[in-house]
């Protein structure tokens, strides 16, 4: 008999938990469980399309997926399928990965006309979410206003810039893709409340946005007077440092140079949305679209004896993928420890019928396969039944 451990959330987190898991007892049984009959969470459905090498990392979590002991178990709704105290009472140690997947509200009037959409509903839309499979109407899209000042705000910047061919290696979905190229773009306002000094940007998202094929960035003057706090540590001075040199860059660019502009505007504040337009503190703009990016809040679970939160359910919507490791390792350990002193449970397995390691290859085969036929890393299955059906070999 060896310990049972549950993971509830088959992204980056959970599977670096299980990957620190492995490392201190190999003969840990640990079952891995998404909602989702496909893993990898935010890697899939969260990181955007054209970023394929960010994606990569989910070749390290899929070879986990073949150690003997460690289950996929996909489909599977803890709260729906399985009640958290079921699974807490069968399991050793239940470890809560299902990170941050609600929009944080804006909480200023208008934030609920239907053109206003929050990022993790509009990446999702992009990255075919078999729960968010209808975008936003960009045919009378003109002008854009995304709300944020961190990576999040880039990707949707950047994703409704792009031409098809800047796409053409990603895996967007093919009605999102041809809903952007069709929209009549011309602006994009990616709006900060504070200076380009606080904005959590990295260096590399940033500057990428000077190399768009048909979008010019410009920022306001408010950039050329910025400087990093002395008060930040060393590399965080650093990184705002070089993107307030980008900016700089920007600032010498005219808005108009190419079809589409995205302005990168700071110190102005949302105070209301109406049809057609965004109130900010120092004026109105005009949006057809609103995208708000502003960070997430999570679901709640239960905080009992026994169950450990890794990633974004631990820590809140902040950090990259690489964050996660350490984070999860870090929490692995002490799962270990808890453990220690404790007698293996002896109850049966109660793990429903789901969709297992096979079942994702079959799907991972079929993706891949329809994508090389257009050149395209995969083409995914957006439908949940032809999911599920495709994973029981049919
Ligand atoms: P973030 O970096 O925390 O940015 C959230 C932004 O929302 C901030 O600029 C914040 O401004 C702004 N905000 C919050 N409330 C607001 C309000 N009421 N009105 C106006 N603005 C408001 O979070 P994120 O962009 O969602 O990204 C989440 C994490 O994922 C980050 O760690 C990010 O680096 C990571 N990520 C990484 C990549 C990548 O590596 N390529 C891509 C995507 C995401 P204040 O600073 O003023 O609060």
């Amino acid at each position: 008999m060896t310990h049972r451990v549950a993971i509830v959330g088959a992204g980056p987190s959970g599977f670096y938990a299980a990957d620190g898991l492995l490392r201190g007892r190999p003969d840990l049984r640990i079952d891995i469980i998404d909602r989702l009959p496909t893993p990898f969470g935010l890697v899939r459905a969260g990181v955007a399309p054209d970023h394929q090498g960010t994606k990569a990392v989910v070749r390290q979590f899929d070879k986990l997926l073949d150690q003997p002991d460690l289950r996929f178990a996909g489909g599977l709704d803890i709260g729906r399928d399985l009640t958290w105290e079921e699974l807490v009472a069968a399991y050793d140690a239940v470890i809560v990965a299902t990170g941050m997947v609600i929009d944080r509200p804006l909480g200023i009037p208008g934030e609920d006309l239907p053109h206003v959409w929050g990022s993790w509903r509009f990446v999702a839309w992009l990255n075919g979410h078999p729960d968010f499979r209808d975008g936003p109407d960009l045919s009378s899209v003109k002008s854009v206003a995304v709300i944020g000042n961190g990576n999040v705000a880039l990707d949707v910047a950047r994703l409704l810039a792009k031409t098809p061919e800047e796409m053409a290696k990603s895996d967007i979905v093919p009605e999102a893709a041809a809903a952007i190229a069709a929209a009549p773009l011309t602006d994009i306002h990616v709006i900060g409340r504070r200076g380009a000094e606080h904005a959590s940007f990295t260096n590399n998202e940033l500057a990428e946005m000077g190399r768009l094929a048909r979008a010019v960035s410009v920022a306001d003057a408010s950039v050329l007077g910025a400087v990093a706090p002395a008060t930040d540590p060393t590399p965080e001075r650093l990184r705002k440092a070089k993107n307030i040199e980008t900016l700089k860059g920007f600032a010498a660019r005219r808005a108009g140079e190419k079809p589409v502009t995205v302005h990168f505007r700071f110190h102005e504040t949302p105070k209301a949305i109406r049809a057609g337009e965004v109130e900010l503190s120092t004026g109105t703009i005009p949006a057809d679209l609103v995208v708000t990016c502003i960070g997430y809040t999570g679901e709640a679970f239960p905080k009992a004896d026994g169950v450990f939160a890794v990633g974004w359910a631990r820590r809140g919507p902040s950090g990259t993928i690489p964050t996660n490791r350490a984070d999860s390792h870090a929490v692995a350990k002490d799962v270990i420890a808890w453990l220690e002193d404790r007698d293996p449970k002896s109850g049966p397995d109660i793990l429903p019928l789901a969709v297992d390691a096979e079942g994702w290859r079959r799907i991972d085969k079929a993706e891949v396969a329809a994508g090389a036929a257009h050149g395209r890393p995969r083409l995914k299955l957006v439908d949940r039944q032809a999911l599920l059906d495709i994973a029981q070999g049919d």
